[in-house]
């Protein structure tokens, strides 16, 4: 028999037209209805039903972790900038000034951070290939096209530019096929990470689409299959009374049998998202199918700047049956200014949850950078004959040969990125750096010839044709 469902379970998104209709945002003042106006013309801004009624705490708000996660908040713009927005509202500017000074100030929030625009694109023979990255030898992300959104959008979101309504930047991919060919041709790959937006707004039947001509390909590399998801934090009910919820599950059990390893890439910012009991029978669900569930998240000011949140997070989470796998730093791109945190204080509060956790919770590597040579982990900070230096190591590279390695980087306690740092003990460059020129020249070059090759061919049709 089919359980009655509570009305909460019905999915709908809200957004800035639609937020009074949402019980809580009666609660806001005007000055606070204004300046969510004005950074949702900047910023994605996207909620829903549970995030809102269940997971903010109204009465604590703006400081609720929940609220400063999901609500555009004021200090995500530069005054500048907020300014400009917010007079242009005032006197109801035509809407085409309006976009041109989004489109300026989006120019001016680093939107493609970390080279994923050029350094990451694979090629099949001369066709660059569209939503799939390649930046790892054993990993390949897939952004298949109708994953391409989320359940609520995450404030600090490095990948806000794919949001905008006028996206024109968008990777998204139509179908599998030249993956599955791309694989073929690329047996190092073993990992295939699904990701977006957040795959799992898709149907079951779209996911499925996406996945049968990978389960059934057998002449590549492939042994595990990973899905990004804020899914569980977002939407548990995806996994319980969704429509197709069960079909998922049996997706999931296929994925499984089929001896595929199938990780869920669990994204969990804050405590408060692991309590309600609908995202606790939504875990046990999949972890009923042979799934394995993981954990990352950034490090976010106004978020879980706190060592109590992560050392609960982490040891809730092996309690589950959930492994706790990165702590990422908050990338450089968008409102980093409003979110960041010192890579020194991100370290302290690494260290200060570790120490009182189990073991079993220490499988959680971080604080990293994901940044354009690799994942850079800060281990720590030590004073070497005198001199202050963060101690780094590359634990993801995009050359395998740079994993693993330590290196160092003059102390500061203000940097909050890779690119703020500056080599130790008299060093000119970081190890990487004239590898990652060379990289970055040759990628510059493939594109200048294949574009010219594209135009030969092109020049050949019309002879042909003449
Ligand atoms: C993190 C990441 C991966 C996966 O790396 P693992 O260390 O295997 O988890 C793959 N591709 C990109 C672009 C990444 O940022």
């Amino acid at each position: 028999m089919k359980q009655a469902t509570p009305p909460s379970s019905k999915f709908r998104a809200f957004n800035l037209r639609t937020m009074e209709e949402l019980p809580g945002f009666a609660a806001l003042s005007d000055d606070e209805r204004f300046s969510i106006r004005v950074v949702s013309q900047v910023f994605p801004f996207r909620i829903n039903s549970y995030v809102a009624s269940e997971l903010i705490d109204w009465s604590r708000i703006p400081d609720d972790p929940i609220y400063q996660l999901t609500v555009p908040q004021l200090g995500m713009l530069r005054p500048q900038s907020f300014k400009r927005i917010a007079d242009l509202l005032r006197k109801e500017a035509p809407l085409e000034k309006l976009r041109e000074t989004v489109r300026s100030i989006h120019a001016e929030l680093n939107p493609h951070p970390a080279g994923q625009a050029t350094l990451n694109v694979p090629y099949l023979g001369t066709e660059r290939m569209e939503g799939v990255q390649h930046k790892y030898r054993e990993t390949v992300l897939f952004f298949p096209q109708n994953g391409q959104t989320c359940h609520a959008y995450c404030t600090f979101c490095f990948r806000w530019p794919q949001f905008l309504t006028d996206s024109e930047v968008r990777f998204a991919a139509t179908d599998s096929e030249p993956l599955v060919r791309y694989l073929e041709l690329h047996p190092e790959v073993s990992d295939l990470l699904i990701t977006g937006g957040d795959p799992m707004v898709m149907s079951t039947r779209a996911l499925e689409r996406y996945l049968e001509p990978l389960l059934n390909a057998d002449n590549n590399g492939l042994t595990t299959i990973r899905i990004g998801t804020k899914s569980l934090a977002y939407w548990p009910y995806r996994y319980v009374t969704d429509s197709d919820a069960d079909d998922l599950m049996r997706l999931f059990e296929r994925i499984v049998v089929s001896g595929k390893h199938l990780a869920i890439m669990a994204h969990f910012n804050h405590t408060r998202e692991l309590e309600t009991p609908i995202v606790r029978t939504a875990i046990a669900r999949i972890r009923g199918t042979g799934a394995e569930i993981r954990s990352q998240s950034p490090l976010v000011r106004h978020i879980n700047d706190v060592a109590g949140v992560w050392r609960e997070m982490w040891s809730t989470q092996v309690n589950m049956g959930i492994v706790p796998y990165y702590m990422f730093v908050e990338r450089n791109t968008g409102a980093a200014h409003y979110f960041s945190v010192p890579l020194a204080r991100a370290w302290e509060i690494y260290r200060a949850a570790m120490m009182h956790v189990s073991g079993l919770s220490r499988t959680v590597r971080g604080p990293s950078m994901s940044a354009a040579p690799g994942k850079v982990e800060i281990q720590g900070v030590a004073e070497v004959h005198g001199e202050k230096v963060f101690v780094l190591r590359m634990i993801q590279g995009r050359n395998a040969d740079w994993v693993q390695r330590p290196f160092f980087a003059k102390f500061d306690p203000d940097a909050t990125w890779l690119n703020d740092l500056q080599p130790a003990f008299g060093e000119r460059e970081f190890f990487y750096v004239p590898e990652m020129h060379a990289r970055i020249a040759a990628a510059e070059a493939q594109e200048t010839v294949l574009a010219r090759e594209a135009e030969l061919r092109e020049d050949e049709t019309s002879f042909d044709t003449a």
